[in-house]
């Protein structure tokens, strides 16, 4: 039997973060009561003019940059016309022959050297608005008694990255968006939260036979908002169309939605419904020429990418676990303790599992991480607690040092083994399950103070004679 590859290619849509929306002045409030943060322009009065915020090209930009795209000397602005009610104008503004960022790429550090993920282009547009259908079930137009249109966010500033169809697997596309998603958060461009629906991606499947060139129909899968089910599309995908063309169908280029509960796709259009935008330039804008100093002053702000962080750490951890700690944006943490002496494993756990204290307390909690073998579990918790919020004081919680000095332990067990000849005689008889007993009793006559394990080893030789 033949055997097939996944080809992947994804369009993901960031809201940008600026204080006003992309071609007027409405300030731009996640939350804000229904069509109060609306004017001529986002509303679409004839007449009103659009003046584009320079805030989200800076934005796109340095996006660009990141992703190593050609950033355009030119750039246009282009009218996609279709029509929607969330849409008043008939058309989205957008770009097409000429967007902001052109070729680019996206490198996915594993354990077998870097993946390149080709960028197509990344181009700047405006959202639309949103559209509420109530009385129904699901919250979908099947179903709903009436619909309503919030204008908030219309005309929010969108920034649209494609991809080339590089990506070969669910896997690989999901470790593409965590990354490339860690990478826009870090440039301050965008919160890109998919449960608040700042990011969200459009997912292109097809497959073909392995060593075949060229592309078979694709899949498309629209407004996805979540990684889980971006996964699981991609491989419900993957599994009809494989299923398909073994049965010796054909398939053409369509729309799907993804059923969470059939774990399979159902068509949502079909190429004889395709749309025709008829792009053309923006007669109310003019072309965007970024200066070179601007592109050359967004390119020197650029932090160290989390790319670059993840092969630096890939030298103390392995790739896939520092992956995991740069892209839930982690990895900051675990340098903060490696540097004062944490081993990475340890300080990659702490990072991962308590990231939540303050970078001044570093030094602090480095001392309690290495000393925690010593200490009690309340001192231990009790600094982790305390340092989310305010400055600690390391002695504080050392000085609460655990019991293990058996000289110290010898005369409390023997006095409570003394006090206890029934549980004594229990346990010698097989039930272990009385050792619990004896610790807890152990722990109160020591205030907690007393190191478990020792305890537990000393209960048990003496209870052995
Ligand atoms: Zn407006
Ligand atoms: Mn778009």
């Amino acid at each position: 039997m033949a055997e097939w590859e996944a080809v992947v290619g994804l369009e993901v849509h960031v809201h940008l973060k600026t204080r006003t929306k992309m071609f007027c002045r409405c300030a731009l409030e996640y939350g804000a009561h229904e069509n109060t943060r609306t004017c001529p322009v986002c509303l679409a009065f004839p007449g009103a003019l659009p003046v584009p915020n320079a805030k989200a090209i800076e934005h796109t930009i340095k996006l660009g940059l990141a992703l190593e795209c050609e950033i355009a000397e030119h750039a246009v602005f282009a009218r996609k016309n279709y029509f929607y009610p969330d849409l008043p104008k008939g058309y989205q503004i957008s770009q097409y022959e000429k967007p902001l960022c052109g070729r680019g790429r996206f490198l996915l550090p594993t354990a077998g050297g870097d993946e390149e993920i080709g960028i197509e282009r990344a181009h700047l547009e405006e959202d639309a608005a949103k559209t509420v259908h109530a009385g129904g079930e699901t919250g979908r137009t099947i179903g709903a008694e009436y619909s309503l249109v919030d204008f908030n966010r219309g005309g929010t500033p969108l920034l649209e990255i494609v991809s080339r169809p590089d990506i070969r697997s669910a896997d690989q596309a999901l470790r593409y968006l965590r990354l490339l998603r860690q990478t826009i958060v870090e440039l301050g461009i965008s919160d890109a939260e998919m449960e608040k629906g700042t990011m969200r991606a459009d997912v292109n499947v097809s497959v073909r036979e392995r060593g075949e060139n060229g592309f078979r129909p694709r899949w498309e899968l629209k407004n996805m908002n979540s990684f889980t089910f971006i996964g699981r599309g991609i491989e419900a995908a993957v599994r009809q169309q494989v299923a398909a063309y073994e049965a010796g169908k054909t398939l053409e280029q369509s729309t799907y939605d993804y059923d969470p509960d059939l774990d399979r796709l159902t068509v949502h259009r079909s190429k004889e419904e395709a749309d025709d935008y008829r792009y053309f330039p923006e007669p109310d804008l003019v072309p965007v020429d970024p200066p070179r100093e601007l592109v050359e002053r967004l390119r020197g702000e650029l932090p160290k990418l989390p790319a670059a962080r993840i092969r630096r750490i890939a030298k103390e951890l392995s790739v896939a676990a520092a992956d995991e700690l740069v892209s839930t944006g982690n990895d900051h943490k675990a340098q903060l303790l490696a540097e004062r002496g944490v081993d990475w494993q340890t300080a990659a756990n702490v990072a991962m599992n308590e990231p939540d204290f303050l970078d001044a307390n570093a030094a602090a909690i480095a001392a309690i991480v290495k000393a925690r073998d010593t200490l009690t579990r309340e001192a231990y918790d009790g600094a982790f607690a305390a340092a989310r919020s305010v400055s600690i004081d390391a002695a504080e919680y050392l000085a609460q040092i655990a019991v293990s000095d058996t000289g110290e332990l010898d005369p409390v067990i023997e006095s409570i083994l003394a006090a206890n000849p029934q549980q004594v005689e229990t346990y010698r008889g097989g039930k272990e399950g009385v050792l619990g007993f004896f610790v807890g009793q152990v722990m109160k006559e020591t205030g907690g103070k007393a190191d478990p394990k020792v305890v537990n080893e000393l209960l048990r030789e003496k209870l052995k004679a």
